[in-house]
C-alpha cells in the first residue's frame, strides 16, 4: 500500500518543482507554492514573467512539464477543467451580450438545471452581493466598464467555487474605478471565504488587495510574502525596485557576525536592525532606503548623524499633489531622494540649501542579490 502524504491543512493548491516550457523556452522553473485557505495571494511581476501560465496551469488549460501540483493533497494533474472546483475572471470579461445581467449569471447554473426557485436565490443573493441587484433586466452594452466586471465576478462566484482566478480583471478600468473596486473585491472576498488568485503587474493593486504576494521574474518566484515583507524587506534588488520607490546604494559589510551588522558605503557608515542571514565581513551588498523613511533638517541646527544619517545639499524639489520628494546630493556626488508629506503654506526647506539627512535603523533593507 502506498502512504498518501498528509495534505498542509491550510493549503487549497500546493505545487513542487513546478516547470513548463514551450518548446526550448522555459516560461516557468523551479515553482515552490502553497495557495492557502481564505487567502488573497497575487501573482506579481513585470510583462512576460510568467503569471498568466501559472496561473492557466493552476485553471488546467496548460499541462506543467514537471514538478507535482496537488489540490488538497490529491494529485490535480490529471483533472480537466471543468473538473477543478475554480472559475476564472478574466481582463475581457467575456460577457454574453444576447443575455442580460440575471440571465449571465444564471448561465452556469443552469447549465446544472437547478430549478427555477434556487436559481433565483442565488443569482439574487450574487448580483446583491456586487450592488448590481437594481440592474438585473439590463443589456450587457448598457453597462459600464465597472459594472460589467462587476456581472464577471457575480457569474463567477454564483458556482461558488472553492478557488477563483482572477487575471488582471481591472485592467480595462480606469484608476477611480479600479480602486473603489478593490476593496469591493476585498469586501466580496471576506463574505464568502472563496480563496483568491489574483494576476496582476500593477504593485498598487497587488499592496492593497494581496494577503501574501508572489513576485515573479524570468519565470521564477523572486519573493514571497505579505505587502508589508516585500515593501519592508525586499530581498533583491529587482524586488526593492519593483515595488514602489527606493534608494539603492552599494555597500560592504563591515561586521555581520552578530544583530547590528555595520555597513560602509556611499552614504556613510550605517546601521540596519533586519538582516538577510549569513552576512560575512567584506560582503558587497546594496542596500534600499524607501524616501519616505529619509528626513531632513536644516543643517545649521543640531550636528551631523554620525551613523545612517549624512550631510547634503538640496538639488531638487518636485511637489506631486499630496507630497514633495526632495533630491539631495552628498559630498562624494551621490544623491539620495526624501519624500513628505506637502504641507499646505510654503515649503520649510530651499533649493541649495545643506541638510542633514536621517534615517532610522528598520529603515535599512540589505539586499544580498
Ligand atoms: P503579461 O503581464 O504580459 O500578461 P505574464 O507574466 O502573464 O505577462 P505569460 O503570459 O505567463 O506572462 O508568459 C510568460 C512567457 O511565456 C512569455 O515570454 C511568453 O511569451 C511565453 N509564452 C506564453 N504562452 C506561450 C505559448 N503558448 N507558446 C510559447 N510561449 C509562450
Amino acid at each position: 500500500t502506498q502512504t498518501l502524504p498528509v495534505p498542509d491543512r491550510t493549503s487549497i493548491i500546493s505545487m513542487q518543482g513546478l516547470e513548463k516550457k514551450f518548446g526550448t523556452f522555459t516560461a516557468l522553473r523551479d515553482i515552490d507554492l502553497d495557495v492557502r485557505e481564505g487567502e488573497i495571494l497575487t501573482f506579481l511581476g513585470p510583462s512576460g514573467c510568467g503569471k498568466t501560465t501559472l496561473m492557466r496551469i493552476i485553471a488546467g488549460f496548460e499541462d506543467p512539464t514537471a514538478g507535482s501540483l496537488q489540490l488538497r493533497g490529491a494529485d490535480m494533474r490529471r483533472l480537466p477543467p471543468e473538473k477543478r472546483p475554480i472559475n476564472m475572471v478574466f481582463q475581457r470579461y467575456a460577457l454574453f451580450p444576447h443575455l442580460d445581467v440575471f440571465d449571465n449569471v444564471a448561465f452556469g447554473l443552469r447549465l446544472k438545471n437547478w430549478p427555477a426557485a434556487r436559481i433565483n436565490e442565488r443569482v439574487g443573493r450574487m448580483l446583491k452581493m456586487v450592488q448590481m441587484d437594481t440592474m438585473a433586466t439590463r443589456w450587457i452594452h448598457e453597462l459600464s466598464g465597472g459594472q460589467s466586471q462587476r456581472v464577471a465576478l457575480a457569474r463567477a462566484l454564483a458556482n461558488e467555487p472553492q478557488l477563483l482566478l482572477l487575471d488582471e480583471p481591472l485592467a480595462a478600468l480606469d484608476l477611480k474605478i479600479r480602486h473603489h473596486m478593490l476593496s469591493e473585491l476585498k469586501r466580496i472576498q471576506r463574505e464568502t471565504g472563496t480563496t483568491f488568485v489574483y494576476v496582476t503587474h500593477d504593485q498598487d493593486e497587488a499592496m492593497i488587495l494581496s494577503s501574501r504576494i508572489v513576485l515573479m521574474n524570468h519565470g521564477r518566484i523572486e519573493q514571497l510574502g505579505t505587502p508589508d515583507e516585500l515593501y519592508f524587506h525586499p530581498v533583491s534588488l529587482f524586488a526593492a525596485k519593483f515595488l514602489g520607490e527606493t534608494n539603492i546604494l552599494p555597500a560592504e559589510v563591515r561586521s555581520g557576525a552578530g544583530d547590528d551588522a555595520v555597513l560602509e558605503g556611499l552614504a556613510g557608515r550605517m546601521r540596519a536592525s533586519h538582516l538577510p542571514k549569513g552576512l560575512a565581513d567584506g560582503q558587497k551588498v546594496h542596500v534600499s532606503i524607501r524616501p519616505e523613511t529619509v528626513s531632513l533638517s536644516d543643517s545649521t541646527v543640531g550636528t551631523a548623524p554620525e551613523i545612517n544619517g549624512a550631510l547634503a545639499e538640496i538639488t531638487q524639489i518636485q511637489p506631486i499633489g499630496s507630497r514633495v520628494v526632495y533630491t539631495a546630493r552628498l559630498d562624494n556626488g551621490t544623491e539620495m531622494r526624501s519624500q513628505t508629506v506637502r504641507p499646505p503654506d510654503a515649503l520649510p526647506l530651499a533649493m541649495g540649501q545643506k541638510v542633514h539627512l536621517k534615517w532610522s535603523e528598520a529603515a535599512v533593507a540589505v539586499l544580498t542579490a
